[in-house]
């Protein structure tokens, strides 16, 4: 997206397949680095690759994604970069999990084998053929408020259960497949997995809804894209947007994602402008009730306690002058 507002934030979401052999040393640099440039969010490292969503000050974003880029492992890497007013985040994690996408689908290697990567343009042209499907392959509460027209969606709460779901999709198997997801990571694993089953033309949205909005203005994808910070959603069609979810409460069409004000209920759900305000941001009268319901200031938003937080938990050890120096370069000599 342009930063036509002259916001001073950048959010980015970008993944990369590469083998790292020292995850838990890399993790350490990796938080180290963030920390140092007030870079706020999620990041995934693991013996496959990287997964981020972070938001920091452009400039400080420029950083991250050159240090990231100097990497030879990550110099493939892609952003997606769109602006904010302010941090998406409140706090960085860097962490490390066996995969960068829970996915049950450990021994598929997207670098040895994957589907074919479609370009925004090239995914608009091809969508619309006769012998081509459309597959969602998110989970329920973000296909419910957004998808590509005519797009197959899944009876799923969490990718790992896609591969089961794949069995419902056998009379596909001819058909020229079209995957996507948020930001291209899951059809990475999604494509090769069914090129494993049998599927024989396999294709992926390369860089998800997201690029697709930015690089394609968004065309037939209706309702909003579920992202994973503090929007919740966000706009991705400007040619022909239209609301495909409806309010959670009295049915009526509406796209205002909230999290319940229950905190022991959390739901994502669309809750319209007046139903929000009736029921103080919860998504039923006995969660409105409930003893720990959350105050409601109309966004459905409910930001962690941050007193006393400190960034530079989930550091093992402490940084020393060779890393300080490491990622900072030259001119940490003057400083160290
Ligand atoms: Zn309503
Ligand atoms: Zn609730």
């Amino acid at each position: 997206m342009e930063n036509t507002q002259n916001k001073p934030y950048s959010v980015l979401l970008y993944y990369c397949y590469a083998q790292i052999e020292n995850p838990e040393e890399y993790r350490e640099e990796h938080h180290l680095f963030c920390v140092e440039n007030n870079i706020r969010g999620r990041i995934i490292i693991s013996d496959e690759g990287l997964n981020g969503t972070v938001s920091g000050l452009i400039e400080d974003c420029e950083k991250y994604m050159a240090y990231v880029k100097s990497d030879p492992r990550f110099a493939k890497t892609e952003f997606k970069i769109d602006y904010h007013d302010t941090h998406t985040f409140a706090k960085i994690h860097v962490r490390y999990k066996p995969e960068i996408v829970h996915s049950s689908l450990r021994h598929l290697d997207p670098n040895v084998k994957t589907g074919k990567h479609l370009e925004p343009e090239e995914f608009k042209k091809m969508k619309d053929q006769e012998d081509v499907v459309i597959l969602d392959v998110r989970s329920n509460y973000e296909h419910e408020l957004g998808r590509f027209k005519n797009a197959i969606t899944l009876d799923i709460d969490n990718f790992r259960d896609f591969p089961e779901k794949v069995k419902e999709l056998e009379h596909l198997k001819n058909k020229k497949v079209l995957t996507y997801c948020t930001g291209g990571i899951k059809c990475e694993k999604a494509s090769a997995f069914l090129l494993e089953q049998g599927f024989e033309d396999v294709y992926q949205l390369h860089g998800g809804i997201i690029k697709y909005g930015m690089e394609a203005g968004g065309e037939d994808f209706e309702g909003k894209c579920y992202v994973f910070d503090n929007r919740i959603a966000v706009d991705v069609n400007k040619v022909n947007p239209t609301i495909i979810s409806t309010c959670h409460v009295c049915g009526t069409a509406s796209d205002r994602m909230v999290n319940c004000a229950n905190p022991s209920c959390n739901e994502h759900l669309a809750i319209c402008e007046k139903c929000g305000w009736e029921l103080e941001g919860a998504c039923s009268v006995e969660c409105k009730e409930h003893p720990e319901k959350r105050p409601y200031d109309g966004t459905g938003y409910y930001q962690k306690n941050t007193n006393g937080y400190n960034p530079y938990k989930g550091l093992h050890r402490k940084p020393n002058k060779d890393l300080i120096q490491k990622l900072h370069g030259e001119s940490a000599n003057s400083c160290v």
